[in-house]
């Protein structure tokens, strides 16, 4: 499966969506391609991020919603992740869209750090007490849904990168225990040090390594199979760069690891995190 796409339909995003200035030009793709290419490659279903970013994107915390509503007569092949702006709403509005989202049957939060403007760590005292945040993860925990965290760079206008260590992400896994953390992207490409470490010694971080390009993946993480048990794939695909969510997938399975690690990070260990829009509760 792919477990990181933007594949962001018409249908579903707003009318400002398409008069954004993040300096990217993203086609909404016809959802039947979609799938076409999917059953190409024998991906079960793949997980669609529909994460709110006022500031790039112009989207909100309806979208996800509008994204379920959109896929619902595919509800096998998509999982839809929500998320929170959690320092543009009031404590009040966070609850309301976190449980509006879960009901809607989202598969998981995600947190933009570097384009929501927030450090993964702010809802503790030192880092600026932000309630709305530590309200996601507690719900997020609570209602065992993974939570996927933002790291490395981003090049759109208005991203601001100074978000996008990992190292924040240790505090969330010490302070919420029993939250699934999906660290996105590895750090890619100057903090994958870190974002290893953070893998291999916190049990409640697993390692996503979409947006690496396949043939680099063991150049960026030569250890790639030390920490495959825990690891997950996704593409990225509708972001820059990527060429496909058929093509990506055929480059990272001809990488030089183990079968049964591809397997792993390719099928079974996303496939255990995420479930399909039919099967989410
Ligand atoms: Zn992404």
């Amino acid at each position: 499966m792919d477990s990181h796409t933007h594949v962001w339909f018409k249908g579903a995003l707003p009318n400002d969506f398409f008069n954004n200035d993040s300096g990217y030009q993203y086609t909404p793709p016809d959802i039947k391609n979609v799938i076409k290419e999917m059953n190409e490659v024998n991906i079960d279903y793949i997980v669609i991020i529909a994460y709110p970013s006022r500031e790039i994107w112009r989207v909100k915390e309806d979208f996800p919603i509008n994204m379920i509503n959109f896929v619902k007569d595919y509800a096998d092949k998509f999982s839809i992740i929500g998320g929170i702006e959690p320092n543009k709403l009031s404590v009040e509005e966070a609850k309301y869209w976190l449980e509006k989202q879960y009901e809607a049957g989202v598969s998981g939060f995600k947190l933009h750090s570097v384009h929501s403007h927030v450090k993964p760590n702010a809802y503790r005292e030192e880092e600026g007490g932000l309630k709305q945040l530590e309200l996601m993860y507690e719900f997020a925990q609570d209602h065992n849904l993974p939570v996927i965290i933002h790291t490395g760079t981003s090049m759109f206008n208005k991203a601001r990168n100074k978000y996008s260590d990992p190292i924040y992400i240790d505090d969330v896994a010490v302070d919420f225990p029993k939250l699934k953390i999906i660290m996105a992207h590895m750090g890619r490409p100057n903090y994958i040090s870190t974002a290893f470490q953070l893998v291999r010694i916190r049990r409640n971080i697993i390692g996503e390594i979409s947006s690496i390009p396949p043939k680099k993946l063991l150049e960026y993480i030569p250890r790639l199979e030390e920490i495959s048990f825990k690891t997950i794939y996704g593409s990225d695909f509708g972001g820059p760069g990527v060429k496909g969510i058929a093509q990506n997938l055929k480059e990272f399975l001809s990488i030089n690891i183990s079968d049964k690690a591809k397997e792993d990070i390719a099928s079974n260990n996303p496939k255990s995190l995420y479930k399909p829009l039919n099967k989410s509760k």
